[in-house]
């Protein structure tokens, strides 16, 4: 542990990482072929011999993701080139690898914290997963944000307003097509505390069928807008089987506060289950977007594992008692 890091360690956010892959691919045979007795190659090989299970571990890592997402990328770089902002263009995208659509663990899961919890602000604490969410999509943001996502190989959860998926029908097909599940965010994105116990039911249920309008399954997760709920709220979204999600960290993406900012504050609060708040609608998400690649590179450098919301729900289950967000953003 005390040993210094590998000069790559030291870099996570740098993009030239893929490049020093290749040659780190190539460089195993390159001292021998060479043969040469110079005395900076004698001290080089032992300096990779010293750091050499850490670099073999972390070429493993990032050849990992690169091979996993490589095809895909390319097929979306392509895609974005031929098709302007939709980078699916006509090939539509498979599944994010690894994540597929709901399981029915997963639903069991949710099944199981709906017995017991009146909303989710966070997982357990036992395990580093952390998961990323969107919400107010989908928009013409979103396909830049699913972009990442597979050029990452990296997993989150969409709460889609009923009305923007009618509007983008499209584009919502991608997220579903990409494998992200697809929680229910209202019809029309009102602050349901302040409706009437009947009105929340309308605008619950005819979210619901927006999604599932375009094709996504009956929504079994669901996010309140401006977290504003109250306990006619809890008793609708249980009674129709969604699990209400909050969040653990609100990285205030629609104030457009600056990328870098986006970047702290989702930095600052990650922690073990923490669920972080995102927007791919509802206004200029460009930040977001520009925001979005860092915060999942230095995740994974403090060795978070990303994984979608059911999938939290389901290896890291909450705790029967949790306090709701402060914040009325969502
Ligand atoms: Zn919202």
């Amino acid at each position: 542990m005390s040993q210094p890091r590998p000069p790559m360690n030291s870099r996570p956010y740098d993009h030239s990482a893929q490049s020093e892959l290749g040659s780190g691919q190539s460089s195993p045979s390159a001292p021998g072929v060479s043969g040469s007795p110079q005395h900076w190659e004698t001290r080089y090989r032992r300096r990779r011999l010293s750091a050499g299970i850490g670099l073999v571990a972390l070429a493993a890592l990032i050849l990992a993701v690169v091979s996993g997402g490589g095809a895909s990328s390319h097929r979306l770089r392509h895609g974005a080139r031929s098709s302007g902002s939709r980078f699916i263009g006509n090939a539509p995208g498979g599944p994010i690898e690894g994540l597929g659509n709901w399981t029915p663990a997963q639903t069991a899961a949710v099944g199981r914290v709906l017995r017991y919890a009146p909303f989710v602000t966070q997982g357990s604490r036992r395990r580093r997963d952390v998961a990323l969410t969107f919400d107010d999509g989908p928009s013409t943001f979103t396909p830049q944000v699913l972009s990442i996502l597979r050029r990452e190989h990296a997993p989150a959860t969409f709460f889609q307003i009923g009305r923007s998926a009618r509007q983008y029908p499209d584009i919502a097909r991608e997220v579903l097509a990409a494998g992200l599940p697809i929680g229910d965010h209202t019809e029309t994105h009102p602050a349901l505390a302040g409706l009437s116990p009947a009105q929340q039911r309308t605008e619950i249920l005819d979210g619901a069928k927006s999604v599932q309008s375009y094709g996504a399954p009956y929504p079994r997760l669901f996010r309140p807008p401006y977290g504003s709920f109250n306990p006619a709220t809890e008793k609708l979204a249980r009674g129709h089987h969604m699990l209400t999600i909050m969040w653990t960290v609100d990285t205030r993406d629609f104030s457009q506060p600056g990328a870098h900012k986006i970047v702290f504050t989702a930095l600052s609060g990650a922690k073990p289950g923490a669920i972080i708040l995102m927007h791919d609608g509802g206004g200029p998400r460009g930040e977001t977007v520009a925001a979005l690649p860092r915060i999942i590179h230095v995740l994974r450098h403090r060795r978070f594992r990303l994984v979608t919301v059911p999938q939290l729900v389901l290896d890291d289950p909450p705790e029967r008692t949790q306090s709701a967000p402060q914040s009325g953003a969502g």
